[in-house]
């Protein structure tokens, strides 16, 4: 890894220090966790799973990558934390589940295998890079003619900032404080732009909404604070 690549050091050392946690469904990354069944069904809705070749890129421990493969997926995930690549292949090879993993770039993957995936996933990490457009580029890039990207974010509103981090990490404290910084917060037109002038449409987006009462996440309209958007790759 140099410092010349599209990577926050502190952020790649942040997620790789709570390693050996990430699979514990009721710590740091049980938000990851919740929501993750709520991600399949949306990626369900505008994508056929079973024998396709997907990437899910800055994967982390693999809480999507398994889950993808469980539905028969070919599934690599990707991610720049050394830490967290072997975490993910540790649990994969515990849970019987035929996934890859590499310490690899977005950018540098998409340079070695240009359309070499059916599908391209990116959750939860564009709010972590310092350039995240040309994320979004390297994903446009790895994904077949006519294949689907799918990203998820927090959106740079002020009902994010209070629920994703006011709440979220300091009164609730369902995240680590300092998970989250606002002003890396992406608006869904920003994601969409970008996303357009790399040849990506939109084809859905939806809220990743939550009930404090409840405690539950649900899929919805309401995407001021996370949400999830579909992109197919124009032919
Ligand atoms: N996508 C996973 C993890 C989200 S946490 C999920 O939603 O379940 C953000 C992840 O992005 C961390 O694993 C972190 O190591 C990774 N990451 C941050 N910057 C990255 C970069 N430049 N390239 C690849 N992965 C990166």
């Amino acid at each position: 890894m140099t410092a010349t690549e599209n990577v926050h050091l502190h952020e790649i050392n942040k997620f790789g220090s709570m390693a050996e946690r990430w699979w514990d469904v009721q710590g740091e990354f049980k938000t990851l966790h919740d929501i993750n069944p709520l991600r399949l069904e949306f990626i369900q809705c505008y994508a056929d799973i079973g024998g396709k070749r997907f990437v899910d890129v800055g994967c982390g421990g693999g809480i999507l990558t398994e889950a993808l493969a469980r539905q028969g997926a070919d599934a690599t995930g990707i991610d720049l934390s050394s830490d967290l690549v072997d975490i993910a292949e540790l649990h994969g090879l515990e849970s019987g589940i035929n996934a890859h993993y590499r310490q690899i770039s977005a950018e540098a993957l998409a340079a070695k295998e240009p359309a070499g995936f059916d599908h391209v996933t990116c959750m939860e990490m564009l709010e972590h890079v310092p350039d995240p457009g040309a994320i979004i580029a390297a994903c446009a890039a790895l994904v077949k003619l006519g294949g689907m990207v799918f990203f998820s974010t927090l959106n740079r509103q002020t009902k994010a900032y209070l629920l994703a981090i006011v709440a979220a990490e300091h009164v609730l404290q369902m995240l680590p404080k300092g998970t989250h910084d606002f002003k890396t917060f992406i608006k869904p037109s920003e994601l969409s732009q970008t996303a357009r002038s790399v040849g990506l449409e939109l084809q859905g987006m939806v809220g990743i909404e939550y009930n404090p009462f409840t405690k539950h996440f649900n899929l919805g309209k309401d995407i001021k604070v996370n949400y999830i958007a579909a992109f197919k790759r124009a032919e």
